[in-house]
């Protein structure tokens, strides 16, 4: 039975990590059918909708897509495609798992890195409710509930549970912001109690932040409100080599999408310099979402060659490669 996946290339460099990606997927001999959806900035502006008829039907019929890049506009204009399509189709969990490539020149070479980050996804200061009480004077609300807070947790909880995971942080500010992310704790806390055999522990955001950069190894599950996690996502990716390589899903009860956590990159689309790795690693989660985990191992482990073997990397790890002949050298490993 072929499967069925919903791919949007996206602007900026999603149409060239996209490209790759889609090679990389057919290398392992998965009969995978692909329904392109595009969209990008000038769709967007054109349709003046943030999310196509046409993408939503995609989605809807296969339930699983495969997504590069989007452009956000940084102040004003339409809504971002990623908060408007995890709204939509409630994709409540954005998963990022965040590991030491073999090989890799980071700062960090040393350390054995190789956590998984669990952002909740649909509120908190994306609730997109900002106002002007007077002129001059903004408030900006942040939404947390129980019934989101819980299903993150009790997902982080069962993942970690499933996977042989020993430890779960979650991250909050509830020195603050004693309400909301008090809440948030309190949900995390009455989770744990269902989870005797994951160990817990709270971190505050700052002091997590600090530790990250120090002690790297010692995180394992990180659980956290959607800001924070944003935040804390890049900051992780940057400890394992950056935005190039590191991987995410966006699930929800009923569809999931993959991306990469980095954006269009616009200062090096269009020029051939894009590192695919990251998205190319959200398709290996695709594929172990999609039952073929023996193609995802396959997949993984090409990745991970041409990282040990060095000599095919982009400049944004240190290699001169372009994005053509990495993914060459990756269907290079596939075929061996
Ligand atoms: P957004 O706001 O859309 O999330 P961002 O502010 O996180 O975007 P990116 O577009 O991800 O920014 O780019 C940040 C930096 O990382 C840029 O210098 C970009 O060139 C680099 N970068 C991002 N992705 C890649 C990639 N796949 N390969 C190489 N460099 C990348």
């Amino acid at each position: 039975m072929p499967h069925y996946c919903t791919l949007i290339p996206g602007d900026g460099i999603g149409p060239e990590v996209a490209e790759a990606t889609v090679r990389a997927v057919e290398a392992t001999g998965v009969d995978i059918r692909w329904k392109r959806a595009e969209l990008n900035e000038a769709i967007i502006l054109e349709s003046g909708k943030t999310l196509p008829q046409y993408l939503l039907d995609s989605l809807n019929e296969t339930r699983v897509g495969l997504k590069g890049p989007v452009t956000t506009p940084v102040a004003g204009g339409f809504q971002s495609v990623n908060v408007a399509l995890r709204k939509t189709l409630d994709l409540f969990a954005n998963v990022r798992p965040v590991s030491t490539l073999p090989g890799i020149k980071t700062r960090f070479q040393d350390v054995k890195i190789d956590m998984v980050i669990f952002r909740e996804n649909t509120e908190d200061l994306y609730s997109g409710l900002e106002h002007e009480i007077v002129k001059d004077v903004v408030t900006s609300l942040k939404v947390i509930t129980r019934t989101a807070s819980h299903r993150i947790a009790q997902y982080a909880f069962e993942y970690a549970r499933r996977n042989g995971r020993k430890h779960v942080a979650a991250i909050h500010k509830a020195n603050i912001m004693k309400l909301a992310d008090g809440l948030f704790l309190r949900c995390c806390r009455e989770v744990a109690q269902e989870f005797p055999d994951i160990q817990y522990k709270e971190l505050i955001v700052d002091n997590a932040s600090m530790q990250l950069v120090m002690r790297p190894e010692t995180f394992d599950v990180l659980l956290l409100p959607n800001l924070y996690g944003d935040i804390v996502s890049d900051l992780a990716a940057g400890l394992v080599g950056g935005l190039g390589i590191v991987p995410g899903a966006n699930m929800g009860e009923t569809h999931a999408v993959f991306e990469a956590v980095h954006g269009s990159a616009p200062d090096i689309a269009g020029q051939g310099k894009a590192n695919p790795t990251a998205l190319m690693m959200s398709s290996v989660m695709l594929l172990i979402h999609i039952g073929e985990p023996d193609a995802a191992r396959r997949l993984r482990h090409a990745i991970e060659a041409v990282y040990l073997d060095g000599t095919r990397l982009t400049a944004d790890v240190g290699g001169s490669a372009s994005t053509g002949e990495f993914t060459d050298a990756v269907l290079r490993q596939l075929r061996r």
